[in-house]
């Protein structure tokens, strides 16, 4: 057997869990004890002080240099206490994790011993050297200057001995570089629009927090094994291996019982999250074989973003500890499921009304149909910017597949809902009375069928799920902001768009009962074709939606310029997301992003193809030459023809798959350099989707058959069966 698939076999039958024993078996001892929280706060900071921060958050007022050497100060000395040696301004730029640059708090007085330090200049502002990371063009790398400012509504928390504090990633001419500033940016716009929205049917509402609570899946697999697989080192997926006999189809890894190496590695990471302040509620098993989820209870949506990208990163950790890896690739593994990251988002006011969660009374039942209609018209008129939100090189992979929706965006609503609008569009534009009670009693019964509500569709890649929409074509390492950023700004600009036509109706005299009715009426009738009940996955719906005029598009540079068109710019420009150069640059470094992963997938195929697969394949060839040469020596001729036709067959195949894969890799090459030639980014992506991608599918298909073919001795890579069945 191949050295390296050998000695990672042999490792594993020495595994056994990591014995994990938690700080208290009361989760309140040690939840939140590594976040400068409200009780932190009150041991280290005045109450004045509290109060300032407070204030910044909650108004938006300015906080004083001295007010934030208080802070800083404090912060120290919590952290101090807590044994740390280091502070780092965390931010998230537009790569596929989170960045940080540890500082000592180390400084020298002016007699020149050595104190520590950390004055609230350094609390809120930071240059890192910052030139290599993505701006598509927003930096020039002479004039590197990137700026990271304290994010104060989110709060600062420990890591190992690093005390890092949550920061927006801005350059020096103040454009984003990062997620979080568009991220904070959408969720104020909608705030304001949702909000002037509800005061039509509540005038105390001042406030709207959009919330947002994700599901992590993942797939964990045994490090030895990792580390035999230099495709999954590099591209984080499989880009060959053959299906394993048994994968996924007999259900029987879906919430099973968790093997006890996992529950492990379950136990510490959740440990390390309460004390992040993560509110980790829910973990299982999913589809495929070792594969599993997490997921929090939700929170307002920066600080559940903060948390994902934060979890993320301590997962990788962790799993090492107990000699696994975390693969939070969309689809490691061709054949069984891939992984993704639901949304759940929703609107609630600062009354504690959730806008998406039918109503007690007939007037929060309006507010909620309002609102649930506005999704509606939203989504619709936003398919494509929904998408370029999602479209990834690692998520294209994953969506179209069998588990997760292909790249048509619909609504789900269920059946109660659903009737609820086709009775509000037949109804006259003046309601009688009866009508009105009619609507909303009905609206008042949903509660009741949502509660034992069978007809939760799985398909949907945005859908209805009884108090908030569940997002589902995110991919399991995205940056949640991604699609947050979009979705909010896109609500918060149909919000206004609503409002505006409602107020012009009323300013003409109608009643503004009745202008809302009928501007909601129009909404559901203009974004009926987005509203889809059925199975997302099949083919039927494929066509339907081609009928509907809904948009599919597969390709993922094409998905991406669509963060262009005139309707994303409206949103994105017009709510004042992003302004035209950063949106620009933003399809630049996703647009880059796409060719890198795929040039790299390339090399690395190229490379394994030639080095290990094709060698592989010729030592068996010659085995089987060998043993046909002594047939010959035994045999006479007729009966040597008989004993070995079928060997020679096999001689033939593996040659003509040798030569195939020569050719196939060779050719990829050639587009690959043709591509590199070109100087313009966008061609670039569309060469390497158009020209070089197919390539990888085409070599995969003759590797794969090798692998049925060759001495399973000599195979050099793990293969599924070992990948996805260690424990
Ligand atoms: P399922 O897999 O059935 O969708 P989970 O329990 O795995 O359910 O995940 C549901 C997620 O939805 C959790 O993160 C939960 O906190 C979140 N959630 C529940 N209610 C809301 C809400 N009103 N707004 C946003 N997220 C919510
Ligand atoms: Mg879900």
């Amino acid at each position: 057997m191949s050295k390296f698939r050998f000695i990672a076999l042999q490792e594993l039958s020495s595994r056994k869990p990591l014995e994990v024993v938690a700080p208290s078996t009361n989760i309140a001892d040690y939840y939140g004890c590594h976040v400068f929280n409200k009780k932190n706060m009150q041991k280290y900071l005045t109450d004045e002080t509290i109060d300032a921060l407070k204030r910044a958050v909650d108004e938006g007022k300015a906080i004083t240099q001295q007010e934030a050497d208080l802070i800083a100060n404090g912060m120290k000395s919590w952290a101090k206490d807590n044994g740390v040696t280091h502070y780092t301004h965390w931010f998230q730029p537009l790569t596929d994790g989170t960045a940080e640059k540890h500082d000592s708090f180390i400084d020298f007085s002016k007699d020149g011993s050595p104190i520590e330090k950390f004055s609230g200049k350094v609390l809120v502002q930071q240059e890192p050297d910052a030139s290599s990371f993505p701006s598509g063009g927003l930096r020039n790398t002479f004039e590197a200057r990137g700026y990271t400012a304290w994010d104060i509504s989110s709060p600062a928390f420990i890591v190992d001995d690093t005390l890092c504090i949550p920061t927006v990633f801005i350059s020096y001419t103040g454009e984003a570089l990062d997620y979080k500033t568009p991220l904070l940016k959408a969720l104020l716009s909608v705030d304001r629009a949702a909000t002037d929205v509800c005061k039509y049917f509540d005038k105390s509402i001042e406030k709207v927090t959009a919330h947002l609570g994700w599901e992590q899946e993942y797939f964990l697999i045994d490090s030895a094994l990792y580390k035999a697989r230099p495709d999954l080192c590099l591209t984080g997926r499989t880009l060959m291996g053959h299906s394993s006999a048994k994968d996924q189809q007999l259900d029987d890894h879906y919430f099973g019982s968790i093997p006890s190496r996992v529950t492990a590695f379950m136990k510490d990471l959740e440990f390390e999250c309460y004390k992040l302040g993560i509110p980790i509620k829910t973990r299982h098993n999913e589809v495929a074989p070792n594969q599993f989820e997490l997921a929090p209870i939700f929170e307002e949506v920066n600080l559940a973003n903060d948390h994902n990208q934060l979890v993320m990163d301590l997962m990788k950790r962790i799993a090492l500890k107990h000699n696994f890896n975390v693969l939070l690739h969309e689809k490691p593994f061709q054949s069984v499921n891939g992984s993704g990251k639901h949304n759940n988002w929703s609107l609630i006011t600062d009354n504690g009304i959730n806008l998406f969660a039918p109503g007690k009374t007939p007037n929060n039942n309006m507010l909620f149909l309002t609102f649930i209609i506005n999704v509606l018209m939203m989504v619709y008129k936003n398919q494509d910017l929904i998408r370029a939100s999602i479209m990834t090189a690692t998520n294209s992979r994953r969506l179209g597949a069998n588990e997760a929706p292909p790249a048509i965006i619909s609504c789900f609503l269920g059946k109660s809902l659903s009737n609820m609008l086709d009775t509000l569009e037949k109804v006259g534009n003046k309601m009688t009375s009866e009508e009105k009670t009619a609507l909303k009693l009905g609206v008042n019964r949903i509660p009741e069928i949502l509660l034992d509500n069978t007809d939760r569709n799985r398909t949907s890649p945005f859908a209805f799920t009884g108090n908030r929409f569940e997002f589902r074509a995110m991919g399991s390492s995205a940056n949640c902001a991604s699609s947050m950023i979009v979705i909010n700004a896109a609500m918060a600009h149909q919000l206004r768009s609503f409002k505006q036509n409602v107020d012009k109706m009323i300013s003409s005299g109608i009643a503004k009962d009745d202008a809302i009715i009928k501007e909601l009426k129009r909404l559901v009738k203009e974004s009926e074709s987005i509203r889809f009940e059925g199975d997302g996955y099949s083919k039927k719906w494929q066509k339907e939606a081609e009928k509907r005029h809904l948009t599919n598009i597969n390709s993922t540079p094409q998905a991406i310029l669509k963060y262009e068109d005139e309707q994303s710019k409206q949103v994105l420009i017009g709510e004042n997301i992003f302004n035209e150069k950063e949106l620009e640059s933003r399809v630049d470094v996703e647009l880059e992003k796409y060719t890198k992963k795929i040039q790299i997938e390339s090399r690395v195929l190229g490379d394994l193809t030639i080095n290990h697969i094709v060698p592989t394949a010729v030592i068996y060839q010659s085995r089987l030459l060998d043993n046909l040469v002594k047939l010959q020596q035994i045999f006479d001729a007729k009966e040597c023809e008989q004993l070995s036709y079928k060997r020679r067959d096999l001689v033939r195949d593996i040659a003509m798959r040798i030569d195939s894969l020569k050719d196939l890799v060779a050719d990829m090459t050639q587009e690959r350099k043709k591509a590199n030639n070109l100087e313009n980014i966008r061609k670039k992506a569309c060469a390497y989707n158009d020209k070089v991608s197919p390539f990888l599918d085409k070599i995969r298909e003759h590797i794969d058959a090798l692998e049925m073919e060759i001495d399973n001795e000599i195979w050099p890579l793990p293969k599924y069966r070992e990948l996805l069945f260690t424990k």
